[in-house]
């Protein structure tokens, strides 16, 4: 006869096996070793790492190696990744970043407190902070020569369709002025070696501009990230008339950027290189 803990183990198989548990209900990777018994959502082990943030709306516990009362299971039954889906994603909008497993761990951070802790995708007045079509704050910005940040006024406004930054808060006239067209904005922590970190790279006079900025608060951050989407998306739905959102949304975000390319591994290094290996 199958002990309890024989016929508990059976029942978790089971729910792995229903439609929407086999994959992480955040990052979508495949085989979820955790769960949120408060939520009722299958997790990876690194996104149940990220609930833990949130521990007063999910819990978590392993499903391998953790007690699970036939109550939790029957919850976790009666939710499941795709009803929980269809809760806290009810409007995510088109341009917002859904991370992946490889992204940058803040965006996961911030996508799972999003969904479930503010709620962000259940209503639009939620969404203000990257839907409004203006945003206006401060980042801290890398100095070009010193390289010390220093605190700049930031404005996106999709009607004009720039970035801008002040050098001064009360300045007049911006210090720079990028075309949303041609600005690209990518987490690049470790490469510019502050928490939160974004390279912005824009085109000024044909040539490729970088500015590094970062705030010390996550959400601020994916929220500027996000309204730098919202923004390219809404010029290129008007410059494309009739594209489709699978055309559009690649091109919101280019996560590869060939900067430094020629200068490090161009064909002018390989045979110094080469010459030094032989
Ligand atoms: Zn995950």
């Amino acid at each position: 006869m199958a002990s309890d803990q024989e016929r508990i183990r059976e029942r978790i198989k089971a729910l792995l096996k229903k439609p929407g548990n086999g994959n992480c209900a955040d990052c979508g990777v495949p085989e979820p070793e955790w769960a949120s018994y408060t939520l009722g959502v299958f997790v990876c082990h690194s996104c149940s790492g990220l609930h833990r943030n949130i521990a007063q709306i999910s819990k978590v516990k392993s499903l391998l190696l953790d007690p699970w009362s036939s109550s939790e299971l029957e919850f976790l039954d009666s939710v499941g990744n795709i009803a929980a889906k269809a809760k806290y994603e009810q409007i995510v909008p088109a341009f917002y970043y859904r991370p992946t497993s490889k992204d940058y761990v803040l965006l996961l951070d911030q996508w799972i407190r999003a969904k479930y802790e503010r709620k962000e995708f259940m209503s639009v007045e939620r969404q203000e902070p990257y839907s409004a079509g203006y945003r206006e704050g401060c980042l801290w910005k890398r100095g070009r020569d010193n390289g010390q940040y220093m605190s700049r006024k930031f404005i996106l406004t999709e009607r004009e369709g720039v970035l801008k930054y002040f050098n001064k808060h009360d300045a007049r006239e911006p210090k720079a002025i990028m075309k949303i067209n041609t600005v690209n904005a990518t987490f690049q922590a470790a490469k510019i070696g502050v928490p939160n970190g974004l390279q912005i790279t824009y085109l000024k006079d044909n040539s490729t501009r970088n500015i590094f900025v970062y705030h010390e608060d996550g959400k601020e951050m994916v929220d500027w990230f996000n309204a730098i989407r919202a923004a390219r998306y809404h010029y290129l739905q008007v410059a494309f008339p009739g594209a489709t959102n699978s055309e559009l949304l690649p091109k919101l975000t280019r996560n590869y950027i060939k900067e430094g390319y020629m200068e490090k591994t161009g064909p002018k290094w390989r045979p110094i290189l080469n010459a030094n290996r032989d």
